[in-house]
């Protein structure tokens, strides 16, 4: 029940109506009794949807595409960590007393939610991995995993991103062509091959999968994949697109409540909005 000591959390984005995080978060404060609401809002300018939000007295904030870099300017304590990603997808607002604008802080946690799906399957400290794709995901999938010492690959369609991703993450590059002769514990697709409509693709060619352990795919529409069901057949750990989704989540939760979040009631909440999607 809203009333009139409801405090409001969000996500911003452009679109954002097809967005899962809001079923997510409000399946956590019902699960925990939190007099608390998250909704959607379509953001057309990024700095006043910020002092929007700070001055409406919301507690905090997801960001996603297209402003997760274009909000960092806006915020006043940015995580060291996202400055390295160069992305921000959660914001705190601190509204320390009545009358004054709130401080605002941005953090990123999808990297956080990153490893955490990984962590299910390896233990990430001295393991390899191969990393498809260079675009803004594949940044805090890739900064996740070397900052827990795994040793990184990327490969990207377009090589020259790979190559500058990799320079700024101390990692590696190779190219689309280098694959048949590359293996590793883990691979993670990052790209939006497989993704729905054209959920007959997969990002690499059936036969090398046997050269991976564990496959995590974070494209969660479809929930399975091609690349996860081939991976699947070929013996390998998978790990789906929503276990990234959930714990960046879960990480925004913490950060906005100070508590511990419900991730089998946000997993749940996830596939059920994924399956009305
Ligand atoms: P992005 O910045 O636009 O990057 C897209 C990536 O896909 C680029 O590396 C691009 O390569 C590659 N790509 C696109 N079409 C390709 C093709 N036909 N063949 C080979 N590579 C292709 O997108 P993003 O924000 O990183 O998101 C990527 C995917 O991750 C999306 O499906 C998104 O929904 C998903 N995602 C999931 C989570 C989660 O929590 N599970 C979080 C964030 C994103 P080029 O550089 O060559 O164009």
């Amino acid at each position: 029940m809203i009333n009139g000591k409801t405090k409001l959390f969000a996500i911003i984005g452009n679109p954002v109506s097809h967005s899962l995080s809001p079923a997510m978060h409000n399946a956590a404060f019902a699960e925990l009794g939190m007099n608390c609401a998250y909704v959607p809002i379509t953001a057309t300018n990024i700095k006043e949807t910020v002092a929007g939000l700070r001055h409406l007295g919301f507690g905090g904030a997801s960001v996603t595409v297209p402003f997760k870099e274009e909000v960092i300017p806006w915020i006043e304590d940015v995580d060291p960590k996202a400055v390295t990603i160069g992305a921000v997808n959660t914001l705190v607002f601190d509204h320390e007393s009545q009358g004054v604008p709130a401080r605002c802080r941005g953090y990123n946690t999808d990297w956080i939610g990153s490893n955490r799906a990984l962590y299910q399957a390896i233990d990430l400290h001295g393991a390899t991995a191969l990393v498809l794709g260079a675009g803004g995901a594949a940044k805090a999938v890739a900064y996740g995993l070397v900052h827990s010492g795994t040793v990184v690959t990327l490969a990207n369609r377009t090589m020259e991103k790979a190559v500058t991703l990799a320079s700024e993450l101390q990692c590696a590059a190779i190219s689309f062509d280098q694959l048949p002769t590359h293996s590793a514990d883990i691979l993670i697709n990052t790209t939006t091959v497989g993704m729905s409509p054209h959920s007959d693709r997969s990002p690499i060619p059936a036969e090398l999968l046997p050269h991976f352990r564990v496959v995590m795919d974070i494209v969660y529409a479809p929930l399975e994949t091609r690349l996860l069901r081939e991976a699947k057949s070929s013996g390998c750990k998978v790990i789906d697109g929503l276990d990234m989704l959930l714990y960046q989540g879960a990480e925004q939760f913490s950060l906005w409540t100070g508590t511990e979040a419900p991730v089998t009631v946000m997993r749940k909440a996830l596939e059920r909005a994924l399956d009305i999607h």
